[in-house]
């Protein structure tokens, strides 16, 4: 079992990333039975590569998947990537833009074609990404949203839910973004507060003296305006109700209306109404029957309605119509007022509202179903606060615009007749029209929202709406893990989609990661230029030690903190198993062992030592810390509390396995007797640490346990599908750990005594120890072991000790340092002493000087008489050190 001296995850990560994909080590057969654990990925967007917060989401999941492989489950991870509609359309136009392309010019097909290209660059990127990484996914599964079988699967859901009077197409108003030339669902769009203005405008009411003063912050609407509303409550306007106003700058006559969207507690209590230019005036135009007058078009330029205006961008069309109205004197007031500008969360232009005609989806009927699985629990959202999240989004549910004007996407299966206007919606082409049978037929250009087809994810790659027998073994899938950005995009979609689609929630568990943020806490971004790139990090700390950094920060309800420096003591840690490794193999090479290794299928039961007939004192104790540590790592990834378990494996394998446990083997394999079991038992123990590691780090785990003999043959091919060490009753020794906890406090008591006395770490001393009771009996039987580790040589004292000594209720412990050592450390103390009581008379004489004090506030002067008494303290403890050392 040669090994190197240094541990280079460079040179083993790349051959086990592929190994374990050409053996099929994650491959999920439905075949299999046994307990199914399932989940899908949450497809990456083919608009790059993966940056460190897919890292972290790919290692959550991975740590998940590959515990329950370990424990026997059918387990299968489903990977893939999403065509990302607008987001890829974008990035594929930006880079046209740079050769002087245009998607308009280039038409559909070459343009779509271009994006293809694309998507198998970015894909490929993608992929090789996961696998170096480590994620188990069962590639042969792998799917994109644009497949020809995930494809059929969205042409069948729209067209079930257009029989269903699920799906409509309508007249209403829409996000418009005005650079993207497309519709944006609400949740396209973002909010932010801006300061603009409030415009208050007069319009003179006709065949009377009096005007109604009307508030807009968006002026150049006026031109589109089709009435002014007044409240029925509010006895201000009552009597205009009927009579019309006219309309500045354009000379329209309107009518003023009774309406609801007239507040008479808000401004003056009157309301423009332009139908075709806001949502809620839309929706008071179709209670009123008023036409809809259309002053802005797609591009954000003044319609030819607008009159004299026409042709100017909306912009300019407001300054304007704001200085034309000053000089006709029909501005009653501007104030200065804060909005909600929306703008497209792409391309950031300010969103215009716009009608037009588009696709929707019903929600309430969806939403319904969907409330009550998160409701009765059939779906648990972990960390539990975002079910609120979830209710508050659903309850307030609008209808779905899904129509998107772009290229890239499923192209909505709708046919227009060009003849008679009918449409059609089909699963496939319509030879001719149904109503007046002309060929004369055309698709319709648009495409579904990106979400459409995501919304479908979790069935439609198992096979969906064939009953496949994945379908039926892996579907409802266990677990989700995503981010909570995309509960409403994506999660709730998921879940209205599932139940409608399928009858089944298509997850029973949704776990919710944090953000990762940097060692100030804020979120990562390529401006603040504090961005960790995998591709740049994993390569140079390994990527089983970028796995652990994250792991170690990912409590649930948290955001994840990842530096340098996590990144560098999680690489130490991966050094410091591997430098046991070392040490276990090359000994075992020197003492020329037959290399052995356990079958991990059978719990293995320390062995006793030849010589003694009994088991050693190190090896029951590190088999019950190791199952202690399995009960806590099981419990730990059961609950996707990743921090805990990382921590737990940590901790054992650091300060347990390597600082004690390694040690105390040290001194067994230099005592040269009854080898044979002790091999096996720091073997058995190794290797079973190893699978516990696994999920966490699994290159360095497959690398280590594969150099270990498989002698013992019919183990497993990998670690990968060895089984997690589990916990079990009997395997507990609390009276080997308590024992080691003894041993444990006294070297630790040498080395706290030794710091103390600022004696040579490295050189031997002499001591003596007085022992009570079990104590007394561990540190008898152990006295080598504690010897050397300790670097103490100790006598066994039968009364109590004085001067410099460490005490517990178990034992005293003192030191005796040379003559010339003594000397120094008197000295010292000292010197310590002198200057506290300095420190303390200083004290007492501004105490004594009355008119001092006087001006002190109260706080100094306790915090003062604080430090007094902590001089006290510290002078007493060198007192009774100087007094031990003259004994
Ligand atoms: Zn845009
Ligand atoms: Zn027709």
């Amino acid at each position: 079992m040669q090994i190197d001296k240094i541990y280079e995850p460079q040179r083993f990560e790349p051959h086990w990333s592929r190994w374990w994909i050409d053996q099929g080590i994650f491959h999920a057969s439905a075949k299999a039975g046994g307990r199914v654990f399932s989940l899908v990925i949450p497809p990456p967007n083919v608009t790059g590569s993966l940056h460190m917060g897919h890292m972290l989401e790919h290692t959550e999941i991975d740590v998940v998947v590959r515990w329950h492989r370990m424990r026997g489950d059918n387990t299968l991870w489903l990977p893939g990537t999403d065509h990302a509609g607008i987001a890829t359309q974008m990035v594929v136009e930006r880079k046209l833009a740079e050769e002087g392309l245009d998607r308009r010019q280039m038409g559909r097909e070459k343009f779509e074609e271009r994006v293809w290209q694309w998507k198998q660059e970015s894909g490929d990127t993608i992929k090789r990404q996961m696998i170096q990484i480590g994620a188990s996914c069962d590639w042969s599964r792998e799917h994109f949203t644009l497949d020809a079988d995930l494809s059929r699967a969205v042409r069948e859901v729209f067209v079930r839910l257009y029989e269903k009077g699920l799906i409509y197409r309508g007249q209403y108003m829409v996000n418009w973004c005005p650079r993207c030339l497309t519709a944006l669902s609400d949740l396209e769009v973002t909010h932010e507060e801006t300061q603009g203005h409030l415009w208050h405008i007069r319009y003179p009411v006709n065949g009377t003296d009096r005007v109604l003063v009307v508030a807009t912050t968006r002026p150049e609407t006026m031109l589109g305006d089709t009435a002014v509303a007044i409240n029925e409550m509010d006895a201000r306007y009552l009597d205009l109700h009927g009579k019309t106003a006219q309309l500045p700058l354009m000379d329209r006559e309107i009518p003023i209306i009774l309406d609801d969207l007239a507040d008479p507690e808000f401004g003056t209590g009157v309301v423009k109404v332009t139908p075709a230019h806001d949502p809620n005036d839309f929706e008071a135009g179709r209670r009123h029957n008023l036409p809809r007058i259309k002053v802005i078009d797609e591009t954000g330029h003044m319609t030819e309605a607008a009159g004299r205006y026409a042709g100017l961008d909306r912009f300019e069309a407001r300054k304007r119509v704001v200085e034309d109205l000053e000089k006709l004197g029909l501005i009653a007031k501007i104030e200065p007022y804060m909005l909600n500008v929306g703008k497209c969360q792409r391309c950031k232009t300010i969103v215009e509202p716009l009608i037009s005609t588009q696709w929707f989806v019903k929600m309430k009927p969806l939403a319904e179903k969907a409330i009550t699985a998160v409701e009765s629990k059939r779906i648990e959202f972990i960390p539990e606060n975002w079910t609120k999240t979830y209710f508050e989004w659903m309850y307030n549910i609008r209808d779905w615009c899904v129509s998107r004007q772009l290229w890239w996407g499923h192209r909505i299966p709708a046919w227009h007749c060009g003849k008679c206007q009918e449409i059609m919606v089909a699963r496939e082409a319509p030879a001719s029209c149904a109503r007046c049978g002309s060929a004369e037929l055309e698709q319709d250009p648009d495409v579904l929202d990106t979400w459409f087809s995501s919304g479908l994810w979790p069935f439609s790659t198992l096979g969906w709406p064939d009953q496949t027998e994945d379908l039926q073994v892996y579907y409802p899938t266990s677990l989700l893990i995503t981010g909570f950005d995309i509960i409403f995009f994506w999660v709730a979609r998921m879940i209205m989609l599932g139940i409608e689609c399928t009858g089944h929630e298509p997850f029973r568990q949704v776990y919710i990661h944090g953000l990762i943020r940097d060692a100030e806490r804020q979120k990562m971004s390529k401006t603040k230029g504090n961005v960790i790139d995998p591709l740049v990090v994993t390569p140079k700390y390994g990527t089983d030690a970028v796995r652990l950094a994250l792991l170690i920060g990912a409590a649930p309800g948290t955001d994840i903190v990842l530096t340098e420096n996590r990144m560098e003591s999680a690489r130490n840690f991966a050094n410091k198993t591997w430098n046991a490794a070392r040490f276990l193999f090359s000994n075992m090479e020197r003492s020329g062992v037959e290399p052995w290794a356990p079958d991990p299928r059978r719990a293995y039961r320390p062995e006793a030592d030849t010589e003694t007939l009994g088991v050693p004192l190190e090896d029951r104790w590190i088999f019950s810390r190791l199952n202690s540590c399995a009960e806590q790592a099981n419990a730990a990834i059961g609950q996707y509390r990743f921090h805990e378990a990382a921590q737990a494996i940590w901790h054992f394998f650091w300060h347990e396995f390597c600082d004690w446990y390694v040690e105390l083997k040290k001194l067994r394999f230099q005592e040269n007797t009854g080898l044979d079991a002790h091999w096996r038992n720091a073997l058995a123990a190794f290797e079973t640490a190893l699978r516990l590691l696994h999920p966490v780090m699994p290159f360095l785990t497959e690398e280590l346990w594969q150099r270990m003999s498989d002698s013992s043959s019919g183990r497993p091919v990998s670690i990968a599908l060895a089984p997690y060490p589990q916990y079990s009753h009997e395997a507990a020794d609390l009276t080997a750990e308590r024992e080691v906890q003894v041993l444990q406090d006294i070297v630790g008591a040498v080395r706290d005594l030794r710091a103390d006395m600022k004696l040579d770490p490295g050189k031997r001393v002499s001591g003596a120890l007085h022992a009570r009771g079990k104590a007394l009996q561990v540190a008898t039987a152990n006295l080598p072991a504690i010897e050397a580790i300790a670097k103490v040589k100790l006598s066994f004292s039968q009364a109590s000790l004085k001067g410099a000594v460490r005490s517990t209720h178990e034992f005293d412990l003192a030191l005796e340092a040379p003559a010339a050592e003594i000397g120094a450390h008197r000295k010292r103390l000292e010197k310590e002493l002198e200057q506290l009581e300095k420190n303390t008379a200083n004290l007492d004489a501004q105490f004594a000087n009355e008119q001092v004090m006087a001006k002190k506030p109260a706080k100094i002067i306790e915090s003062m008489r604080q430090k007094r008494s902590e001089y006290v303290a510290q002078a007493a403890k060198i007192k009774a050190a100087l007094d031990g050392l003259s004994e």
